[in-house]
């Protein structure tokens, strides 16, 4: 196995035949070399540097109906909150006084953030915080729209593409959303020129290690300036209330694979990896994960955006998520930055 890693790091590329076995392969010195190996790429081009996100969860209201998450429209018992446009602001505020140079707007996919709600807010707070990117991930939007809203200053987008295959897709969807239209829209975002976030969910119902496969080819092609992936994890009030939680041990293994196939690329230990494991974003770090993203949320609403059972920090503030953060990173030997942290082809 230590030959095929080693091919790996030097061709970033593998046959469909070895990653299958890389990925279930359950050898603790072999995962360890791996990681070890994703580390010294992540290190060449990022050095012990670890980039922070400061998350705003601005909605919860959606019109989309995902069987695995947790807000969707049919789960009457989500309490609905939707932040104004003065708390917002007030998240960054706080959140730029912590150090934090990104701002990530999340949400469900909410009407009443329309691109004339959406566009006056990024130029304010592009112009209030002119040294910070700002990061959206609220969805599936027409070109159009993504491009105003680019015009008006977001940098990065994120929007995972869950799952590369048609197929699969399907099965974890409802039939009004379309896998192709998915992918157009992360490819208008690349054409528009946002720095690009994918990434799927791993272990999510119906996942094959061919559908991972599949991922992985996707981002061969896509070439994608951040991944995003974490854990399944149930939701007590979905279609999938009783599936298993995604392998941990999986998910740190496709990072470390992700990191050596794109050795630039943005890589969030994921909230999601830190709930289904106490030490999962550390493990993320050590396998070759270089961006952590605490929550900017205010605690009022922080146990109202539950995309899945058990999510950990809902009770904490801010100020409490990053010192936190802060201590958990340097005690795996990495050190958390107060910078924008781009993409290296955009910095
Ligand atoms: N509405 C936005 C933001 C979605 S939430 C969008 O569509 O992009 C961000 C990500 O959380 C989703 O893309 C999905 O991959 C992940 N997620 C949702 N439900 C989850 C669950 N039950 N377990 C793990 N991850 C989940």
């Amino acid at each position: 196995m230590k030959d095929l890693i080693d091919r790996l790091v030097k061709e970033r590329d593998l046959s469909d035949e070895e990653f299958e076995r890389l990925i279930l392969c359950e050898d603790k010195e072999t995962t360890e070399y791996l990681a070890s190996k994703a580390r010294e790429v992540r290190e060449d081009v990022y050095g012990k540097e670890v980039y922070l996100r400061g998350l705003i969860e601005f909605t919860n209201y959606c019109k989309n109906d995902c069987l695995y998450c947790g807000i969707r429209r049919s789960n009457k018992n989500a309490e609905r909150y939707r932040l104004t446009e003065e708390q917002i602001l007030s998240c960054c505020e706080s959140g730029y006084k912590l150090g934090f140079r990104t701002f990530v707007l999340q949400g469900g996919e909410d009407a009443y953030f329309s691109d004339d709600v959406l566009v006056p807010l990024i130029k304010e707070i592009k112009e209030k915080y002119p040294e910070c990117a700002l990061t959206l991930s609220i969805g599936e939007r027409e070109k159009e729209s993504y491009q105003k809203l680019f015009d008006a200053g977001a940098d990065r987008y994120l929007l995972r593409h869950e799952t590369a295959d048609k197929e699969h897709y399907e099965s974890l969807h409802p039939a009004e959303l379309s896998f192709d239209h998915r992918m157009k829209c992360l490819w208008d975002l690349k054409e528009i020129g946002y720095q690009v976030g994918c990434g799927m969910m791993i272990g999510s119902p119906n996942q094959t290690v061919k559908h991972l496969i599949k991922d992985l080819r996707f981002l061969q092609e896509f070439k994608p300036e951040m991944v995003g992936i974490g854990p399944f994890i149930p939701h007590h009030d979905t279609p999938f209330a009783d599936c298993e939680t995604g392998s941990v041990e999986i998910t740190l293994k496709l990072l470390s694979i992700i990191r050596i196939m794109l050795p630039e690329v943005l890589l969030p230990a994921t909230t999601a990896l830190g709930t289904a494991d106490g030490l999962g974003r550390e493990k993320g770090i050590l396998a070759g994960a270089n961006v952590v993203m605490p929550n900017l949320s205010p605690t009022d609403v922080r146990d109202k955006y539950l995309l899945y059972d058990n999510k950990i920090c809902t009770g904490d503030e801010a100020a409490e998520c990053i010192r936190c953060m802060t201590l958990r990173v340097k005690k795996v030997g990495y050190e958390v930055v107060q910078k924008r942290g781009d993409h290296i082809r955009f910095s």
